[in-house]
């Protein structure tokens, strides 16, 4: 049975979360939301625990996991060699959506860094998962909350539908407001390279610890590379559907897409088109749209992507979005979950 808390994170049941702590403690898993996607946690320093965690997702356990904390005097225990621009990111950007790697100590399981020397720390903004962390007094483990390759979860209904009887407690909070997972940047080497992009840009890393390199991983397709983050190699991202990337001149793109929408109809494939609020009237098909903006369009990605299955549509064809900024999070994501199959006109 898994236990259930819904709880408003602008009026925290503290019983709820002291419920819920304790089921943590005991060496379960817990899933909570924090401000980029749900996470699925256990006690980061438990083997065990951890262990429940790889097995609710049916992920590979050479894929690490984020340990949560909520106070960064916790990072001395977990991790050494903490560099000065590790300690300026710390400052400028927790809590938040970044996510550091550093030299491991012995204390963090090989099971929780995927059998690295390396350990991946984060300080949730969300008040439910700070709350949660301050009671538990625990560092956490927490991936995204999803069984292994879907679309990571940011709404509540969403975590239950998938994982409900999966783990043993689930805390059901509003809709994640960045919606993508965080940052992921290695702090391990002279020059600071982004694994993962996600709303913390590589621009706003650069304004205060100067050069940071995008991990070439990100460029090419994942398959042919020893990717350095080893989640990068999986599948991911993906709903049933077939989806496609649709590339170049609006005008250019919504033709192709018309003109594909017309064949599939007469295969009978069930079509949508994800699309920009502006462009929604120039498709002669279902359309979702993801937002006004690309700061909306990450935040609806995920359930975007989850509605598809929803709505049980075979094809879906997405606009391309700038790679600039939280833009290149955005086609980091969506390329994956196309598995790079991209529709050039
Ligand atoms: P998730 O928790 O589902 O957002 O996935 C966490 C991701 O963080 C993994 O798939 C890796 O890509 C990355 N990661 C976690 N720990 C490490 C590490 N020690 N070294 C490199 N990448 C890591
Ligand atoms: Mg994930």
């Amino acid at each position: 049975m898994t236990l259930i808390s819904k709880i408003d994170e602008n009026n925290i049941d503290k019983e709820e979360i002291k419920k819920q702590a304790e089921i943590l403690r005991k060496g379960k898993t817990v899933i909570f939301p924090t401000e980029t996607v749900y996470g699925l946690g256990a006690n980061a320093l438990d083997e065990d625990a951890v262990s429940k965690i790889y097995k609710a997702k049916g992920r590979p356990s050479d894929n690490p996991l984020i340990v949560h904390i909520y106070d960064k005097k916790q990072v001395n225990n977990l991790a050494k060699d903490i560099s000065e621009k590790a300690n300026i990111i710390m400052d400028k950007f927790w809590p938040g959506p970044i996510t550091i790697i550093l030299n491991k100590k012995n204390i963090v399981p090989m099971r929780t860094s995927g059998g690295l020397d390396t350990v991946a720390i984060r300080m949730p903004s969300n008040k439910v998962a700070k709350a949660l962390l301050e009671e538990v007094k625990l560092p956490i483990a927490a991936p995204s909350a999803n069984i292994s390759g879907r679309p990571s979860p940011t709404k509540g209904i969403h975590v239950y539908n998938e994982m409900n009887n999966r783990v043993d407690g689930i805390i059901i909070g509003g809709d994640c407001s960045f919606g993508l997972e965080s940052t992921v940047l290695d702090l391990t080497s002279d020059i600071p390279t982004i694994l993962r992009p996600g709303s913390i840009t590589k621009e706003d890393l650069e304004a205060v610890i100067g050069q940071v390199n995008m991990d070439k991983a990100l460029e090419r397709k994942e398959d042919n590379i020893k990717a350095k983050a080893p989640g990068m190699k999986y599948k991911h991202y993906s709903p049933n559907a077939e989806v496609f990337i649709v590339s170049g001149k609006i005008d250019d793109v919504a033709n192709k897409i018309n003109e594909l929408v017309n064949n599939n109809s007469k295969k009978r494939l069930k079509t949508a088109v994800m699309c920009l609020e502006e462009n929604k009237n120039r498709y002669n098909c279902d359309t979702i749209v993801l937002g006004k903006d690309l700061q909306e369009v990450a935040a609806n990605l995920f359930s975007a992507l989850i509605s598809v299955d929803e709505k049980k549509y075979d094809v879906v064809y997405t606009e391309e979005f700038s790679n600039y900024g939280v833009g290149r999070a955005i086609m980091n994501r969506l390329l994956k979950s196309a598995g790079y199959k991209v529709i050039k006109c």
